[in-house]
């Protein structure tokens, strides 16, 4: 497994940057998994300076940004014969105007197309490794048991159009898992929707499954990112249609942004198929209690 891996210069500046607690998080994690790092450039050197992942292999340097490094990236994320990535960690400084160049944005339209993972937050990274930990039959790290509280905190379920039928197929396969989340958030439409479906999986019909919001092109997409910003909401599942020009595209990249600034605590899942793999992984990890 590789994943391609960049960081805004805010996440590798100094010793206790965004990067580097991830690292000390998940360096063993990243080793059972023999999981392929391509770093770009500035990243690598940061990686290479600090120690971390010393001699390991399996960690490659990339041009830097502006040679070219993250555009690379991006064309492996597609798949260029034997050089195919199988997802990428970008961690986004959202007041870092590179987050929002062309080949930023493309990074994460591409991952989402070819439904693989696209990593932007401290959070979604330790998460992501801790999830395929438990796939490959590793013992729990009890170092993110945060992440598998559930019954703590509160999940957001957003889908457009196009998406809805896939949103309402996850819910209805992992209902188990996600009725453990203390509260559910969406938007409006999906929120209705997936009411629907949880009443008539026999959940309580006086009781929402889901609190709604309003529709995502009337705002929605804003509210739910408040609810973030104010630590409200720890994990966001967006299905998104990456093959429409979006009315509210400012709206969308507002709350993926919002996550970003909760890059510790929040984490942001954009692929149905990543979705799926951490609700199977929350189940097992259960399993070892
Ligand atoms: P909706 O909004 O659930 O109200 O359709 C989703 C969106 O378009 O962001």
């Amino acid at each position: 497994m590789r994943l391609g891996l960049a960081a805004n210069q805010l996440h590798h500046a100094h010793a206790d940057a965004a990067l580097f607690r991830w690292l000390r998080a998940c360096e063993t994690g990243i080793r059972e998994l023999k999981l392929g790092l391509h770093a770009v450039g500035r990243t690598y050197d940061a990686i290479h300076r600090t120690g971390y992942l010393d001699g390991y292999a399996s960690l490659q340097r990339y041009p830097y940004g502006r040679e070219g490094g993250l555009m690379k990236l991006v064309a492996e994320v597609v798949g260029l014969g034997d050089r195919v990535l199988n997802g990428a960690i970008y961690l986004i400084d959202p007041v870092d105007p590179s987050s929002i160049f062309p080949e930023a944005v493309a990074l994460k339209r591409q991952c989402v197309i070819h439904g693989k993972p696209f990593i932007s937050t401290v959070a979604s990274a330790r998460d992501w490794i801790e999830m395929e930990r438990i796939h490959g039959g590793l013992a729990p790290d009890v170092g993110a048991n945060g992440f598998y509280a559930l019954e703590t905190q509160t999940v957001a379920l957003i889908a457009h159009d196009a998406m809805k039928p896939q949103m309402l197929a996850y819910a209805a396969e992992h209902f188990d898992v996600l009725s453990r989340f203390a509260h559910r958030v969406g938007t409006g439409t999906t929120g209705q929707r997936l009411n629907e479906l949880a009443w008539s999986l026999g959940w309580p019909k006086d009781v929402p499954w889901v609190t709604r919001y309003q529709s995502g092109p009337m705002g929605g997409d804003a509210q739910i990112a408040d609810l973030v910003l104010e630590r409200r909401c720890q994990r966001v599942i967006f299905f998104e249609d990456p093959h429409v020009a979006r009315q509210h595209e400012a709206d969308i990249q507002l709350l993926e942004r919002a996550v970003t600034t909760r890059t510790d605590d929040a984490v942001c899942m954009t692929s149905p198929r990543v979705a799926a793999r951490w609700a199977a992984a929350v189940r097992s990890r259960a399993s070892w209690r």
